[in-house]
């Protein structure tokens, strides 16, 4: 809570449903990202069937309550995880078939997935999420099979949450310059700045040659989140984030100040931001983004950042090096 009562929500980032215990002992208040392509790694070179999907989804479903948990769809393929699935032979497989594209290809593997978790979502509060979605009629043709696994959910009397939100990981530079679109059509925004400021700077986020040009306050990274988060405000639908950024204490301010309430992350960081959001107010968040934003380099955005909230981090949290 920030020193003038706004209640921000922190949730944690996982990658199996055994992960959920520490998450809660740490703080989270549900599950904001539940990375699934880690069942298909345990399973491989089996592919997951829809009763694993289902007894996963439903004990995370079950573990959360009364808060949720958000499940990700299949995000196989680029840097992430091989599977023998996967086409290897892909020159730039970043920018290759890989999260919604390969399930808009492998209807057989997407539809499996999706038929699991709607199932488990009569279990407590789930919300489904696409990844690395482009644009509208990626979305379109994403949510198309959604419905028709639902439709056949129907017709076989098997039931499951009618109200489950869909949203989308907002990762791609096209569908952050879109959100003003992609708000009309969809439940909820979680926006993921790992991979957006990947594809945004042009930066291979596992290569450590660039790594210094993998900069979370680049201007452009800053003006994105904001179109996003403003996008998500205009339509009154919610908008989250579950990149690393909201892990970075140095961040927070930012992420405040543009509006966000509700921030995912690696569990391990939940006590060190809570530290850092207790000592902030919405009003200040804002007038330190806006102080922000009139930087023009990203170097001299994080040196003005870290002068204000460098004396606020617990004993305990060392800082990244600048
Ligand atoms: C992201 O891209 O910011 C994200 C949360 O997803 P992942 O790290 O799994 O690509
Ligand atoms: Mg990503």
């Amino acid at each position: 809570v920030t020193t003038d009562g706004v209640t921000i929500q922190l949730m944690a980032n996982i990658q199996l449903p055994e992960d959920v215990e520490l998450a809660q002992e740490q703080g989270a208040l549900g599950i904001g990202l539940y990375r699934s392509e880690f069942l298909f790694l345990q399973k491989s070179p089996q592919l997951p069937q829809e009763e694993d999907h289902y007894q996963v989804c439903r004990a995370l479903a079950e573990k959360v309550n009364p808060h949720e948990a958000i499940v990700r769809t299949l995000d196989i393929g680029g840097e992430k995880y091989y599977h023998a699935v996967l086409e290897r032979d892909e020159a730039n497989p970043v920018m290759g078939l890989r999260a919604i594209r390969f399930c808009l290809r492998r209807k057989d593997i997407f539809r499996t997935q999706l038929r699991g978790i709607l199932r488990a979502s009569v279990h407590g509060k789930i919300r489904l999420m696409f990844p690395m979605i482009s644009s509208l009629q990626e979305f379109r043709q994403a949510r198309a099979v959604l419905e028709e696994v639902k439709e056949e959910l129907r017709r076989e009397g098997t039931s499951f949450d009618e109200k489950m939100p869909l949203g989308i990981m907002i990762e791609i530079p096209s569908a952050a310059t879109i959100a003003d679109l992609l708000a009309r059509e969809v439940d909820f925004f979680s926006i993921g700045t790992n991979d957006l400021i990947q594809y945004c700077l042009a930066i291979d986020r596992g290569n450590e040659s660039v790594a210094y040009i993998y900069e979370p306050f680049h201007p452009a990274i800053l003006r994105m989140l904001k179109f996003v988060v403003d996008s998500a405000i205009a339509a009154g639908i919610p908008v989250g984030i579950c990149g690393e950024m909201a892990g970075n204490p140095f961040s927070i301010v930012l992420l405040l100040g543009m509006g966000l309430r509700q921030l995912s992350m690696h569990s391990a960081t939940i006590p060190s931001i809570k530290a850092v959001i207790r000592t902030l107010s919405i009003e200040e968040s804002r007038e330190i983004l806006k102080g922000a934003m009139e930087f023009e380099t990203g170097p001299e955005i994080e040196k003005f950042i870290r002068g204000r909230i460098l004396d606020r981090l617990p004993d305990s949290f060392s800082p990244p090096v600048a």
